[in-house]
């Protein structure tokens, strides 16, 4: 270790933009999710602030001099606002005009924010703070694999690290590798080399399942290879219209940008020909629902119905009806679901109070297509202010919530948009999962390790409704360049 310390600055500004959506970003989003003033951060880190408490960490060791910046979050939404984004900009960025001299500024970003007057949020952030510092200031970033990678980004960063896996439960690990290579680039003992390979392909990813599994794998252990400082898989995010949407691999090299260079080509055309399967099986909404009553007649746990698409994690609403309604008119007995985005009805449920039976109106108040209000005569089972749920070390709030019952369902209603991240979401409700049938979650696969003990069947729906869950579909203006599936073979 070097006898000087490295004096460190860090921030972290993150949301994940769906660009297809209605609701939009703001202040008060952000502030509603997670918002941490400078020094203000808890001890626990949040998936994209990991670096906060590992930093503090090494300030008591005296391994470094830390100056806090602001850390937040916004649930995914819709385009931020231009205020919003300026705001946020400017604290970061009058932060670090602030904090006196500087060697290393790092960063805990998402990687697919977009605002309506800037639609690389990331890159011009990084942009302005390199401005200020000059170019001998180190600036490592941590990033969501869902994210849009512009070389912009890249220019002017020195160290990049992104959650190998999906669900991201690898994000503090992914923080803790971007403190120490900035940190040893600081110390002159590597010379990071970015490179990066666009993929050209759109789909989702999971990595506890092959193939991502073995890949994964199989990059961790090039990663022990002398000269490979780290590998990186962006995965894109789908619902984000950016010019650099879509899959890529990013290499940092200690000095061999050749290596580097070759390296990313070969995994990114490994990544491209596994392309038709990475994505796990779907179903309809129907043929989901009908399977799962099957399915679980002969299992003594209950069988889950994973709604992949109108999951508040992608920037919808998460209070779509329709697998519910489904349930209903199968006859569906000991069904669980959680949770439907419902601020009203739980505010509703709450002034009625627990054992109450009230006429309610909830669910599917955000669009037209996400299965129409359900009304019912429904008994408030259990209801809790501020609630927060797990996911891993993180907290994530679903903010006041209820549970309801009514023809053998129970429903977690909460007004904190948040997707399912752990069993919590239905045991701090009240909810026995052991005793149920079948169980609905809004979530694409960071449900997976937390649910994967309690339940014998995962069914992964694919349910039509506000999510542009079809690329071929979607009408991307500001994506220009071939992709797969756009196009069969966007290398020609
Ligand atoms: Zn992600």
């Amino acid at each position: 270790m070097s006898l000087i310390l490295p004096r460190i600055y860090c921030a972290s500004i993150a949301t994940e933009t769906n660009t297809f959506s209605k609701l939009t970003t703001d202040l008060s989003d952000f502030k509603n999710s997670f918002f941490a003033e400078p020094k203000k951060h808890p001890p626990t880190p949040t998936l994209c602030s990991a670096i906060f408490p590992l930093l503090r960490n090494l300030q008591k060791k005296k391994k470094i001099r830390l100056t806090e910046g602001t850390a937040t979050w916004a649930e995914p939404g819709g385009l931020i606002n231009s205020k919003t984004w300026n705001f946020l900009k400017n604290k970061v960025l009058n932060e670090i005009k602030n904090a006196g001299n500087l060697d290393i500024i790092l960063l805990g970003l998402h990687g697919a924010m977009i605002s309506n007057n800037c639609n690389d949020c990331e890159a011009d952030l990084i942009d302005n703070i390199r401005q200020i510092v000059g170019t001998k200031i180190i600036i490592g970033a941590t990033f969501d694999p869902h994210s849009h990678i512009s070389n912009k980004i890249l220019k002017n960063l020195n160290i990049i690290t992104v959650f190998k896996k999906f669900p991201h439960t690898d994000y503090v690990e992914t923080a803790r590798e971007c403190i120490k290579l900035s940190i040893k680039t600081f110390e002159n003992k590597i010379l990071p080399i970015i490179s990066i390979y666009d993929v050209r392909m759109i789909t989702i990813l999971p990595t506890n399942k092959n193939p991502m599994k073995k890949f994964i794998n199989k990059i961790k252990k090039i990663e022990k290879n002398k000269n490979v400082l780290s590998i990186s898989i962006i995965h894109g995010f789908m619902a984000g219209d950016s010019p650099d949407l879509g899959a890529k691999i990013i290499t940092i090299m200690d000095k061999d940008q050749k290596y580097g260079k070759s390296l990313s080509k070969k995994l990114g055309d490994e990544l491209f020909s596994m392309r038709k399967n990475l994505a796990p099986k779907m179903f309809s909404a129907n043929t989901a629902v009908l399977k799962a009553k099957k399915l679980s007649k002969n299992c003594s746990k209950p069988v889950l119905i994973a709604d992949i698409w109108d999951n508040p994690g992608g920037g919808v609403a998460g209070d779509s009806t329709i697998l519910i309604k489904k349930a209903i008119t199968m006859d569906l007995k000991k069904v669980a679901v959680g949770s439907i985005w419902d601020p009203l009805a739980v505010n509703l449920c709450h002034e009625a109070g627990e054992g109450q039976y009230i006429d309610l109106k909830f669910g599917s108040k955000s669009s037209l297509n996400a299965g129409g209000i359900i009304k019912e005569r429904i008994l408030v089972k259990k209801i809790a202010k501020n609630v927060f749920q797990k996911f891993g070390k993180s907290l994530v709030p679903l903010g006041n919530s209820a549970s309801i019952e009514f023809k053998n369902l129970e429903i977690v209603l909460n007004t904190n948009r948040s997707q399912a991240f752990s069993i919590d979401i239905f045991t701090l409700l009240g909810i026995d999962i052991k005793s149920k049938k079948i169980l609905i979650i809004k979530s694409t696969n960071h449900f997976y390790n937390s649910f994967f003990p309690f339940v014998s069947n995962i069914i992964y729906a694919s349910v039509n409704g506000i999510y542009p869950n079809n690329p071929k579909k979607n009408n991307y203006k500001n994506l220009k360049r071939k992709i797969w599936p756009i196009y069969e073979n966007p290398f020609k």
